[in-house]
């Protein structure tokens, strides 16, 4: 028999009631995904009845109410500015550093750091675009070198303790993520992460190293995760609400 699948369907958990949408997919169980923007969907087997995918989001009502709440933390992306500007903040491990822009005769553009303030010294003649440009691409370049840096030094620190060496440790430029280990056994690191305070960085070092032991979110993961660093649970929730401030505003 088929049923029709692809209406909107209603939970209740306490006062609230949850709009859901069950999809149709070739897969075995019922699966549930509630997404960062609040919607949730029920991924279904063809062949199994609609009252029994129900049954099956009822008896988890609490955890899509519990899932929702905790995406409701999530504080929104700090606001985009036209240009870099002196005074402007940046942060580093979670530390608040103030911009300080330099028109200069130099052909090259650079950075120094002074105390908690990022001088950047700019070509006067350039024009506003390649500016914005030229000062972005350099600060992200000195986050690089001090993610390559210190994250270098972390990994060397846990990776004594867990006993797995990564083939490679690599800081790209990635979108929506903190970092990845490939099949290869090479970990990757956002550069964002310098933004965030050192605990933070640390869960990420010691949760993609874990996965060089086990490439899954399996039970033992968390275990080795936990392990290293009692106290992960914390650094994965601070990332999971204040991840998306974590860039630069221009
Ligand atoms: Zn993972």
């Amino acid at each position: 028999m088929i049923l029709k699948m692809d209406s909107h369907h209603i939970v209740k958990f306490g006062k609230k009631n949850y709009r859901y949408k069950i999809e149709k997919t070739h897969r075995k169980t019922v699966g549930i995904i509630v997404d960062p923007d609040g919607s949730i969907i029920v991924r279904a087997p063809y062949d199994m009845e609609e009252n029994i995918v129900i049954e099956a989001v009822n008896r988890k009502r609490k955890w899509i109410a519990d899932k929702i709440k905790y995406n409701e933390k999530v504080k929104p992306p700090i606001p985009k500015i036209q240009e870099p500007i002196s005074g402007e903040i940046v942060r580093y491990k979670n530390n608040i550093y103030h911009l300080q822009v330099h028109n200069s005769d130099e052909k090259k553009t650079r950075v120094v750091r002074v105390c908690r303030t990022l001088h950047v010294y700019v070509n006067e003649d350039l024009s506003d675009n390649a500016r914005t440009g030229e000062i972005k691409n350099v600060i992200v370049d000195w986050y690089k070198n001090k993610a390559r840096k210190f994250i270098t030094k972390r990994v060397r620190r846990y990776s004594h303790y867990l006993k797995q060496v990564p083939k490679g440790i690599k800081i790209r430029e990635i979108k929506l993520r903190w970092g990845s280990c490939t099949p290869e056994g090479i970990l990757l690191f956002n550069w964002r992460i310098m933004m965030a305070p050192v605990p933070a960085i640390d869960y990420v070092v010691i949760h993609e190293l874990s996965h060089l032991h086990d490439p899954d979110h399996s039970a033992s993961f968390w275990d080795m995760v936990e392990s290293l660093q009692p106290t992960y649970r914390k650094w994965k929730e601070w990332l999971h609400i204040y991840g998306k401030q974590l860039d630069l505003r221009w």
